[in-house]
């Protein structure tokens, strides 16, 4: 483990997180087998870091209750429902938009289902989160969204914003420090509800498996 890293986990556990380091993806995958237990109920929030952890695949097994929001085939109400189980779930999979060496998390979303389940509701939040998006500070984790994670997501999610187009954020092309609400103006804007998960009243609620591997955007 890395003095960066190392700081990273003291910071984590001071916010009275659960960090977890995996060295690689194949671990991180085993790490969550030995956490789940037959018939839990589980949510997630549809992360390229769970999916290249082939963790989206063993959680379809079926002794466990996964409630899939990106199954084949799933109405837009079946969605909905999916988000709406997340309150009662036993865990929420996800990733995090960047992490900061003071141990703060920074998640982005557009409908913010996402980051109401990270705030609030399932038992326990597992984030899989690989070494790229480790950033110094705050100011950092939000540029990391703005030139980094909405565009790549605009691209992968075949949505036509700015960003998606430009590699950046188009409130960036004036200015270097744009405030939360500058940007795009569409429907489609990705980056609307902006959570920081910082100390935490519930000790070890949120668990982050820390991968020293690249992993999502
Ligand atoms: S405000 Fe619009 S252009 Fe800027 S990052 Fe968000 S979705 Fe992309």
């Amino acid at each position: 483990m890395t003095e960066r890293i190392e700081k990273l986990f003291k910071n984590l556990q001071k916010n009275k997180m659960n960090p977890i380091f995996a060295e690689t993806r194949q671990d991180a995958l085993k790490i969550v087998e030995e956490m789940l237990f037959d018939g839990c109920v589980i949510t997630w929030g549809g992360s390229m870091s769970v999916i290249e952890c082939g963790i989206d695949k063993l959680l379809q097994d079926k002794k466990y209750c996964f409630m899939n929001r990106n199954r084949q085939g799933i109405t837009p109400d079946e969605q909905q429902e999916c988000f709406r189980a997340s309150i009662g779930a036993d865990f929420f999979f996800c990733s995090a938009n960047a992490i900061t060496e003071n141990g703060e998390l920074l998640n982005v979303d557009g409908l913010a289902n996402r980051v109401s389940s990270i705030a609030f509701g399932p038992k326990r939040i597992v984030m899989i989160v690989g070494k790229n998006k480790i950033v110094p500070d705050l100011k950092e984790a939000f540029l990391r969204v703005k030139k980094v994670a909405a565009p790549k997501n605009c691209v992968r999610l075949g949505i036509d914003n700015p960003c998606a187009k430009l590699g950046h954020c188009v409130s960036l092309l004036n200015n270097p420090n744009p405030d939360f609400a500058d940007g795009c103006q569409k429907d489609t804007r990705i980056c609307c509800d902006y959570l920081i998960s910082a100390l935490q009243r519930q000790k070890g609620r949120i668990t982050v498996i820390l991968v020293n591997e690249d992993l999502g955007y």
